[in-house]
């Protein structure tokens, strides 16, 4: 296959992320869709299990009607939640079963197709894990967020250290040879010191990928409640307290220094590879290329239209089984928006944003739209051009959201 041939049918290629919803227990910052199995016989109650064997009927009935979306196959795959490796053995195995009978996946003449799972320390088996090997899964990305067990226990994660050490070693020995350690930083009670140790312990790891995030402190969870316990988030004392924007800061910038001394490449905002790992899967959001989402909740984006399905289960298998599409919500993105997510996306990524691909993609430039943001940034060293990007400067990564904002 002649190379622009291959571009071609790797841009018509969609990637595909399936989305399972279930957790052993909701962490305490948690604002993503995932239910808890609870912790009954055998890590869950009856009732947590009926759940899940009515999400797989729902996954499977859409699987097979929604593989006309891929005539030309895959290019990567994602199994995210939630906790996929939560689900036992046998459930596993279902929904893999149900992934390769309906989709064929091809990243391009060169590479295989990337194919990762989502996972948590403790949830590992050897059973799981070599179903995932054997259904071709062949990169893991492990929720390790910390090596320190008094903040894990202060955001009600469900793992201690010794378990993240050792589903590193298992996941090793099971053959995964692309490995991603999740880490988070802005814990409550976290310093620099605390933060620091994490990190080069998870060096110490040699992973393939690291991905560095800053805690978000989402409304509604009980992380939230506990730091603001009364009506209004302006009451004080605060029982609980979150390190302040300037250490956080400092946490992030010490974190991107150590990273690239160690010979990762930061690649986008939050993910740091050695050269040849960058998350392919990921950069298909990043580079606003098409995706479908399956499962409860999982948002999809094809053409000019994102839609996310329905989060309620037994609705979600009712109408996957009738073979309609089960939107909860879905937006047709007008041209002034896809450009706009081009740009915020494109952002994020250390190279930046392609503007000869802005200019023929959108019939216009991209300084001719946006004039009065570039100005304003540009002059302030904030963003700036180079070979025909425009990047952000990578001092000002950590206040990227507040610089991206105004795009909108
Ligand atoms: S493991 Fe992840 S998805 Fe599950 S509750 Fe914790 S943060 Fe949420």
């Amino acid at each position: 296959m002649c190379y622009s041939n291959n571009i071609l049918s790797l841009a018509q290629r969609p990637s595909l992320y399936v989305h399972v919803p279930f957790c052993l227990k909701k962490c305490d910052y948690c604002a993503f869709y995932s239910l808890s199995l609870g912790q009954g016989a055998h890590g869950r109650d009856f009732r947590s299990h009926s759940l899940v064997e009515i999400y797989l009927e729902g996954l499977a009935a859409e699987m097979r009607w929604r593989q006309k979306d891929t005539p030309l196959g895959v290019s990567s795959l994602f199994i995210g939640g939630g906790t996929p490796t939560a689900l036992s053995e046998t459930e596993l195995e279902v929904l893999l079963t149900g992934i390769n009978k309906y989709f064929r996946f091809e990243a391009s003449a060169e590479k295989i197709a990337e194919k990762t799972v989502e996972g948590n320390p403790g949830t590992l088996t050897p059973g799981k894990l070599s179903a995932l090997r054997t259904f071709g899964i062949n990169r893991f990305s492990l929720g390790v967020q910390s090596f320190n067990d008094e903040l894990l226990r202060q955001v009600g994660r469900m793992h201690c250290a010794d378990d993240a050490r050792r589903s590193i070693k298992e996941l090793r020995a099971a053959g995964f040879d692309n490995l991603n350690l999740d880490l988070m930083f802005g814990l409550p009670g976290q310093d620099l010191r605390t933060w620091q140790k994490s990190v080069e312990e998870a060096l110490a790891w040699v992973p393939e990928h690291l991905s560095v995030y800053g805690l978000m402190l989402e409304e509604g969870t009980e992380l939230f409640k506990r730091v603001y316990p009364g009506e209004s988030v302006k009451e004080e004392p605060y029982p609980l307290t979150l390190p302040d924007d300037d250490l956080q800061a400092d946490m992030y910038d010490w974190a991107v220094g150590r990273l690239e001394r160690a010979g990762y490449v930061r690649y986008e905002t939050s993910n740091f590879a050695r050269p040849g790992y960058e998350c392919q899967h990921n950069l298909t959001y990043w580079h606003g290329r098409e995706y479908l989402g399956l499962g409860p909740g999982a948002v999809s984006f094809q053409g000019r239209v994102r839609s996310k399905n329905v989060e309620d289960i037994p609705e979600y298998r009712e109408l996957a089984r009738a073979g309609r599409e089960a939107p909860e919500e879905r937006e047709e993105l007008s041209e002034r928006e896809r450009m706009t997510e081009r740009v915020i996306l494109g952002l994020r990524l250390a190279q930046g944003v392609d503007l000869a691909a802005f200019a023929r993609d959108f019939g216009v430039r991209l300084e001719d739209i946006f004039r009065d943001v570039l100005e304003k940034y540009e002059s302030q060293g904030i963003l700036f051009r180079e070979k025909g990007y425009l990047k952000l400067n990578p001092r000002y990564f950590f206040i990227a959201n507040a610089v991206l904002q105004e795009f909108l």
